[in-house]
């Protein structure tokens, strides 16, 4: 059992730490039994899968019998062990694999597909530095308006963080700040 995984803080994603564990185990090397070679690449294609937002609801449910079947059926311990210690995420993390699943959002914000940027706007002056920096064209403002990020369009590559020197751009995971919907013109 990995115990490391079990003491997560708060801006750890145990979907993103139990992949990346899954992703340098052993058993992904090698394939001498079916159920530890078969379950870690399981593991690593379904944990892939609810990291970007492309999660079935039944994937929980069949990920933690293909877990059950590694603890007992595995030819090492390697095996035995990466079952266990999945199982064990599972269960004290169950509440945040629930949120992924339900796409409803990762609360350490780790999981690209769940963050999303915002500009506040009791920050934001207008400057427009934040414009330039954005290479998909999804900051839209002019001159003393509060900028805005259209989420259609911005594809997360967070470049615009540090161009703000008023720290106006933030990122975001389960919890959105609110923020006017077009550019309006700034009180600052
Ligand atoms: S978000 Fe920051 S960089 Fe962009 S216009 Fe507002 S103050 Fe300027
Ligand atoms: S995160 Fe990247 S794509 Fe999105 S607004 Fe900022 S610079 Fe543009």
């Amino acid at each position: 059992m990995n115990d490391k995984l079990l003491k997560l803080s708060e801006t750890q994603c145990p979907v993103d730490e139990l992949l990346r564990y899954v992703r340098s185990h052993r058993c992904l090397d090698c394939g001498k039994c079916v159920f530890g070679y078969e379950g870690a690449a399981q593991l690593e294609l379904t944990l892939t899968d609810i990291t970007m937002k492309k999660s079935r609801s039944t994937d929980l449910a069949q990920l933690t019998k293909v877990c059950r079947y590694m603890r007992e059926q595995s030819l090492c311990d390697d095996g035995v062990e990466l079952g266990d210690t999945a199982l064990a995420v599972f269960e004290q993390y169950g509440d945040e694999f629930a949120a992924h699943v339900a796409k409803k959002g990762c609360k350490a914000g780790v999981c690209k597909s769940f963050v999303t940027y915002h500009i506040l706007a009791d920050r934001c002056v207008g400057c427009g530095d934040c414009v330039d920096e954005c290479e998909d064209d999804a900051i839209l403002g002019k001159k003393k308006f509060i900028h805005v990020i259209d989420q259609d369009e911005c594809t997360q590559c967070g470049k615009c963080l540090s161009a703000c020197e008023e720290d106006a751009i933030v990122k975001a995971g389960a919890v959105k700040p609110r923020c006017p919907a077009k550019p309006i013109p700034c009180k600052r």
